[in-house]
């Protein structure tokens, strides 16, 4: 049968070359990175190949990377390091309301210790205007956390406007891009930011890795005490192969990305016309052009998103509903209901994103597949029969 993969933002398969650098390291060359004789020196020398070449990638210098678990690891310490260090200044944090879970959860138990946090409003786009952030900042604001690009509806944020307002006011702006990173350009100074997370597995790199920038004189408490890794700020024996592999993710995907993007957003976007095409009642959840080149948020009227997606698996298709949320769970997605999308749309939405390895047969075949289901899970559907009459 089949296996087409149309879930690239909730994971993506190891590029062959990262997997190729990544070898040595689970074989030959194993010594502790913190040694002093060559055991060690051949992977210290690796993992600082690899910060350099993350640096490189988004216009930092290495010593303002910290290497992590991932990006959720990288959100957590942005938010509570941040926060912790500068608790005696302030306790109001500004983010959006469609952040990733990693920000979002962090912010709710930060509510519990005593935080106060704003979650600003988007447009039915999913896009936050940047005058909000402006009139959300009080003197007791000590952090702002807006994510680049949204991992559900692919939506673009303004980080930069964002990153001028926070210059201004004098308060850390951190920006979770580990959705764009590989998808369209990330630089940290074009961007005014001064914290960015992003994950490896989410472009082509090995999972449970990730890494946070953060910019020189960044006032930041570490969340792992122990040893001196990481300049102090993140304690523990290094991920060594999994860094490389980081590493070596970060130099392919400037190389592909143009590329790649334009290839993308192609076949995205024949997705789209040929769904249009073939199937009513269906709604685009996101923003028409300010959005990831590999995403299409769509919503299927009358039927539930979860069917569409266990009956697209049966044909070798993944794809996902909105969020990867906890299944058996019916509560709707917070960032299409942020966007004031009506719960019903909310519930039959699916998401496709693609990647490097997909083709125009496999769009093609989706869309054939799509078609036949849709129409069988509509006359199964009380709803629509009710809408017919
Ligand atoms: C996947 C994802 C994360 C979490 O990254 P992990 O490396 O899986 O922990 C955080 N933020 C966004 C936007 C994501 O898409």
């Amino acid at each position: 049968m089949k296996r087409i993969y149309l879930d690239h933002n909730a994971t993506t398969p190891l590029h062959p070359e990262v997997l190729e650098a990544m070898l040595p390291y689970y074989k030959e060359a194993f010594g502790n990175p913190s040694t002093i004789y060559s055991f060690g020196q051949e992977t210290r020398k690796a993992t600082d190949e690899a910060r350099e070449t993350v640096a490189n990638l988004i216009g930092a210098s290495p010593e303002e990377i910290i290497f992590t678990s991932g990006g959720t690891e990288a959100d957590n310490l942005a938010l509570k390091g941040v926060t912790a260090a500068l608790e005696k200044k302030g306790k109001h944090i500004v983010a959006s309301s469609i952040e990733h879970h990693a920000v979002l959860s962090t912010l709710k138990y930060l509510e519990k210790r005593g935080y106060k946090v704003s979650f600003l409003p988007v447009d039915e786009h999913g896009w936050l205007d940047p005058g909000e952030v402006e009139e959300a900042i009080t003197s007791q604001t000590v952090l702002i956390s807006v994510m680049h690009a949204n991992n559900e509806v692919g939506t673009i944020e303004p980080i930069s406007e964002i990153g001028e307002i926070a210059q201004k006011a004098g308060i850390y702006l951190h920006t979770d891009a580990v959705q764009t990173i590989g998808k369209i350009k990330v630089n940290v100074d074009d961007l005014k930011v001064d914290l960015l997370s992003l994950s490896a597995h989410k472009f082509y790199g090995p999972k449970g890795v990730g890494a946070l920038y953060v910019r020189k004189g960044t006032r930041i408490y570490p969340l792992l005490h122990g040893g001196y890794q990481e300049r102090r700020r993140r304690a523990g024996t290094e991920n060594v192969a999994g860094i490389v592999g980081l590493g070596k993710a970060a130099e392919i995907a400037p190389k592909e990305m143009v590329q790649q993007s334009r290839r993308e957003s192609n076949l995205r976007d024949r997705l789209e016309k040929m769904i249009r095409e073939n199937i009513n009642h269906c709604q685009l959840n996101g923003h028409p052009t300010q959005r990831l080149p590999n995403t299409l948020n769509i919503s299927f009227e009358f039927i539930e998103g979860e069917s569409l997606i266990l009956n697209l698996d049966l044909k070798g298709i993944a794809a996902s509903t909105g969020s990867a949320c906890t299944s058996g769970s019916l509560e709707s997605s917070h960032v299409l209901m942020a966007m004031g999308v009506a719960p019903e749309i909310a519930q039959g939405s699916i998401r496709f994103s693609l990647g490097r390895d997909n083709r125009k047969e496999d769009i093609d075949y989706t869309v054939e597949n799509l078609v036949e289901i849709v129409t069988r899970l509509r006359e199964m559907s009380p709803l629509f029969a009710g809408r017919k009459k």
